[in-house]
């Protein structure tokens, strides 16, 4: 994705946020409204949110050239129904709304995107009552899946193999991450909103315990450039994997946080056969760290596979595991038994950002939701940390959530 042309931290603000810029003189006078750190599908969506409100400010800072170049840019592009959470969960709550949001921003603005369906395919008994279990709970919080009989699958989807049963989610689909991102920082910028590109975060001060707003110092420039500060008087923590080092620049050492890493590699598929137009998912058993080797599509139609979970010391480890592939096949040719295993071949990789070695489906042990909360005692530092999937889908909904805990307005 192109970046806008990009101009240092403070350059940026000398341009376009309130030009007041912080000196010793007390009391601390903000530079902006809000500060959002952090450019992935999330930041962008919250910024573009917060710079809709009259006679605020607000300004978005990102370590790389461009929006979207981490997490959001390494991920299946699947819009969830959100099937899988606790009926009480946020990323249950959030995925719903997000995914009506997306579908509607999406049909309005023209980002390309496919309401594609998918299958929960089980083989074994064991799998078939796991995708039962979901079918139930999907009932129970009102999302909309149906079991598809042999004859139906065999006519639709005649490569697909599903030997115990299938569970169909009508409203799973797929977006173009990019063209959302590229609107998303288009309309936020519309919106008077600032983009800071090749400024890095490396410190921030609460002053006065954030009542008098947050003090952010950022190195601007490729190379470690020119350091600058501005005060912000709310502060939106939205650095993917690294939120826990941005909540750890503002939280006392007892509220510390340690990131978990889990690696998800994908696999491109070079042949144009076996081919299917719904999304492929096999049932998966509790404590699993994903939702399976899956089948997703991209825009064009063509079939990937992934991601599976590898737990992984550092976010930067983004080298696709080649010895994961054999694992993978094995989980690929159950559903896919045509697969022509040659076309198969190492893709990318992303990381999902984790604050516990635990499963990520379902309620009950292991499970972590999203944290979106303002911190106690610090007003108006809001902390986004574990939005690993459905973030994408929750993007829109979590963007309203925050607006409602800095402002009061209406949150899902
Ligand atoms: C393998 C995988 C598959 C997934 N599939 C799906 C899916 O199909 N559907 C779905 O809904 N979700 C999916 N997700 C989840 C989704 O991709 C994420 O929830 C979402 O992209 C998170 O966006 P973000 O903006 O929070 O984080 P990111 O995209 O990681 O953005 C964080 C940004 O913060 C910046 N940053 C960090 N530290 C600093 C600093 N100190 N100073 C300045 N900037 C900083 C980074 O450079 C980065 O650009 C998947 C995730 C993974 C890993």
């Amino acid at each position: 994705m192109a970046a806008r042309p990009c101009l240092s931290f403070s350059r940026r603000l000398r341009v376009a946020a309130r030009p007041r810029w912080f000196s010793c003189a007390r009391p601390v006078q903000a530079d902006v409204t809000h500060a959002v750190v952090g450019a992935g599908v999330v930041g962008l969506a919250v910024a573009r949110q917060l710079a809709a409100r009259e006679g605020t400010s607000t300004i978005l800072l990102e370590r790389h050239d461009a929006p979207g170049t981490e997490t959001s840019s390494r991920n299946s592009e699947v819009i969830h129904a959100g099937l899988y959470y606790g009926r009480d969960s946020l990323k249950t709550s959030l995925c719903i709304r997000g995914k009506e949001m997306m579908y509607d921003l999406c049909a309005r603005q023209g980002i390309p995107h496919i309401n594609t369906k998918k299958w929960i395919v089980a083989q074994t008994e064991e799998q078939w009552a796991a995708a039962q279990r979901v079918h139930a709970h999907a009932q129970d919080i009102g999302v909309p899946t149906r079991l598809v009989g042999r004859e139906e699958a065999q006519h639709r989807e005649p490569d697909v193999q599903a030997l115990a049963g299938i569970v169909e989610s009508p409203t799973t689909g797929i977006v173009d991450s990019h063209s959302l991102m590229t609107y998303l920082q288009g309309d936020f910028e519309d919106r008077g909103g600032d983009c800071a590109f090749l400024t890095r975060v490396t410190d921030i001060e609460a002053l006065n315990g954030g009542r008098d707003g947050y003090r952010i110092t950022a190195q601007s420039g490729s190379g470690g450039g020119e350091t600058t500060s501005i005060v912000a008087e709310t502060l939106i923590n939205s650095a993917g994997n690294f939120a826990c080092a941005i909540n750890n620049m503002v939280l006392p050492d007892d509220r510390h946080r340690t990131p978990y890493y889990a690696k998800g590699t994908y696999f491109s598929y070079a042949a144009s056969r076996p081919k299917t137009s719904v999304l492929v998912y096999p049932a998966t058993l509790p404590g699993h760290g994903g939702l399976g080797t899956h089948l997703t599509l991209d825009m064009g139609g063509r079939l990937r596979f992934g991601p599976d979970v590898e737990w992984v010391d550092s976010a930067d480890d983004l080298t696709p595991s080649p010895d994961r592939l054999q694992q993978a096949l094995g989980e690929i040719r159950a559903y896919l038994p045509g697969v022509d295993t040659d076309a198969i071949a190492l893709d990318y990789c992303g990381i999902r950002p984790k604050l516990g070695r635990g499963g990520a489906v379902n309620s009950g042990t292991g499970f972590q939701d999203f944290i979106i909360q303002e911190e106690d005692g610090f007003p108006g530092f809001v902390n986004l940390l574990g939005i690993e999937s459905p973030g994408l889908t929750s993007s829109l909904a979590i963007a309203e959530r925050v607006e409602g805990i800095l402002h009061g307005s209406r949150q899902p």
